[in-house]
């Protein structure tokens, strides 16, 4: 990250941006060893208020259980941190960046004379695919790299070294032309983005995939719930490429991403060929959750600052 002012959480402590440092011999930068969330905060109604704060630290927490990585605070601690560093931060809204990662005590693949060590960054971070893209939808890709088997990396973490081949995937994309890639499980099945659960639309029936080998995603588990609560039936099984490319509408959903419609796969148009009606609808009521418009879901926002 670039050079800046501001303070970073680690080992529960707030340290000066510039001074949060760790050693090259950092054993996470080695072997990729390591656990992390994406988090939100947006600008409220009620003030700065971070998006479903517990669901993202109860997956961290999960996640260094599935590394068998003990993590050193608890639930409360990770929470607290996460909200200083955008109060702390005088961050009206954020991308919160939680990590625990193994220091430099060793660099044998035992890992058993190691420290996890916590650090929490915040900083301003807009649309991820750019804000055209909310509305006109994005270019992607069926990549050539295929996502994780469930017993190779231990797909229910949001682990460091899985990332690996995200960025594969979506740097072929991108030299492509595309905004993204859509990858597919070991068996040729829609699995994920490269930071994105994956939905269709056809029939007016919403369909992901299974949690088989997608991450267990926190925006997934929200727009599910929200079709659902819209009347909208939901379906979660196996999908195949070329049933997206006769869907009616496509999107991806992530912290990061949000809601971001997929106007195209593979030079095929999807449906219109932009955004779709219930594409649009799901989106516009996930911006107004995490902005605070939306009185049922108050309890999915933890105020950090008026
Ligand atoms: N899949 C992958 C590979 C991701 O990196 C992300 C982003 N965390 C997601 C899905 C979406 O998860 P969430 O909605 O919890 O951000």
């Amino acid at each position: 990250m670039a050079d800046r002012d501001g303070v970073i959480w680690l080992d529960g402590e707030m340290v000066p941006w510039r001074d949060a440092k760790v050693h090259v011999l950092t054993h996470t930068l080695h072997y990729g060893m390591g656990v992390f969330e994406g988090v939100r905060a947006y600008e409220a109604e009620q003030g700065t208020s971070i998006f479903r704060l517990d669901a993202h630290t109860d997956r961290l927490i999960n996640s260094s259980k599935i590394m068998n990585m003990p993590m050193p605070y608890d639930k409360e601690a990770l929470n607290e941190a996460q909200c200083a560093a955008v109060r702390e931060n005088n961050l009206k809204s954020a991308y919160i960046r939680p990590m625990a990662f193994y220091g430099s005590e060793g660099m044998g693949l035992r890992a058993d004379n190691l420290k996890v060590h916590v650090m929490v960054a915040a900083w301003e971070w807009g649309a991820y695919m750019g804000e055209e893209n909310l509305t006109r939808g994005i270019k992607i890709a069926t990549s050539s790299y295929t996502r994780h088997h469930v017993n190779v990396t231990m797909t229910k973490a949001k682990s460091n070294g899985s990332y690996m081949n995200s960025m594969l995937a979506l740097q072929e994309a991108i030299s492509h032309g595309c905004d993204e890639a859509l990858l597919l499980d070991v068996d040729g099945y829609v699995a994920e983005g490269s930071g994105e659960n994956f939905f269709m639309v056809k029939d007016g029936v919403l369909y992901t995939p299974e949690l088989t080998c997608c991450l267990d995603g926190i925006t997934r588990k929200t727009i599910m719930k929200l079709a659902k609560d819209m009347g909208i039936e939901v379906i979660e099984k196996k999908i195949t490429r070329d049933e997206v490319y006769i869907a009616d509408e496509a999107f991806f959903t992530g912290t990061a991403a949000e809601v971001t419609p997929i106007r195209e796969l593979d030079n095929r148009p999807i449906g219109i060929g932009s955004r779709g009606p219930i594409t649009e609808k799901l989106q516009s009521l996930y911006f107004d959750i995490v902005h605070g418009r939306s009185a049922p879901h108050l309890d999915w926002l933890t105020t950090v600052a008026k």
